[in-house]
């Protein structure tokens, strides 16, 4: 039996933990996939990594990864890939913004010939508008000057098959920009759309300062 890793970087999300991890039981269940979550503690200052060892003695599908310190979402993602074992791998946020609902919709994509699933943000109600203009110039400004193109409204909620991962895990680039290194190493891809949810709980974790070094 297939294996699908779902990949979750989570930084002071003691509120959403619980529920991502029910939602993503109750999606994943019915399909005939063996499958793991992997969440990683980013450094959180609040109870997210108890919630998770509580919850890894629920449910033997978790893993549970703690940083030694917050190293920043690109960072817990790149360690949560590199830990993961599964023949599909699926990343997505803590806070059920990214809707799981999508998630057998994208492994038949990828069942039907796609090596990577890329999800393309529609309405974002949690966005501000200067977060919107500031998101549309840092994508304007990337696809002026890269010959790689980003997805406009692209997001971290992707699936990736075993070979684009190992693809994208084996260049030695430290700080990692998945959402341009996916694109660059190629292959057969599709791109859904989904409007953005409003957080489950909590506030945004990534401030002005980490968007702009992002
Ligand atoms: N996150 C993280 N480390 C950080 C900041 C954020 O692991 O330093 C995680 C966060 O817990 C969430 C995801 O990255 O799962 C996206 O963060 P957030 O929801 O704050 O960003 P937004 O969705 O508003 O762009
Ligand atoms: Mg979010």
């Amino acid at each position: 039996m297939k294996t699908i890793s779902v990949v979750i970087p989570a930084f002071n999300e003691e509120e959403c933990i619980t529920a991502v991890i029910e939602k993503l039981k109750d999606i994943l269940d019915p399909l005939n996939y063996a499958y793991e979550v992997i969440i990683v503690d980013d450094g959180s200052k609040d109870r997210t990594f108890e919630v998770i060892k509580e919850q890894a003695k629920i449910h033997p599908f978790l893993k549970g990864i703690r940083l030694s310190r917050n190293m920043g979402h690109q960072a817990a993602l790149d360690c949560g890939l590199k830990n993961s074992r599964g023949d599909a791998v699926i990343s997505m946020d803590a806070d059920l913004q990214h809707p799981p609902e999508l998630i057998p919709q994208m492994i038949k994509l990828w069942e039907d010939g796609n090596e990577i699933v890329y999800t393309q943000k529609l309405e974002n109600q949690d966005s501000t508008l200067l977060y919107k203009l500031w998101a549309k110039t840092f994508y304007s400004m990337f696809n002026r000057y890269s010959q790689i193109k980003l997805t406009p409204a692209g997001s971290d909620f992707r699936l990736m098959g075993r070979k684009s991962l190992e693809a994208v895990l084996s260049m030695p680039e430290y700080h990692k920009f998945y959402r341009g290194l996916v694109p660059f190493v190629g292959f057969k891809s599709t791109t859904i759309s989904f409007d953005v949810q409003k957080r489950f709980a909590g506030k945004r974790k990534y401030n002005f300062k980490q968007s702009m070094r992002l």
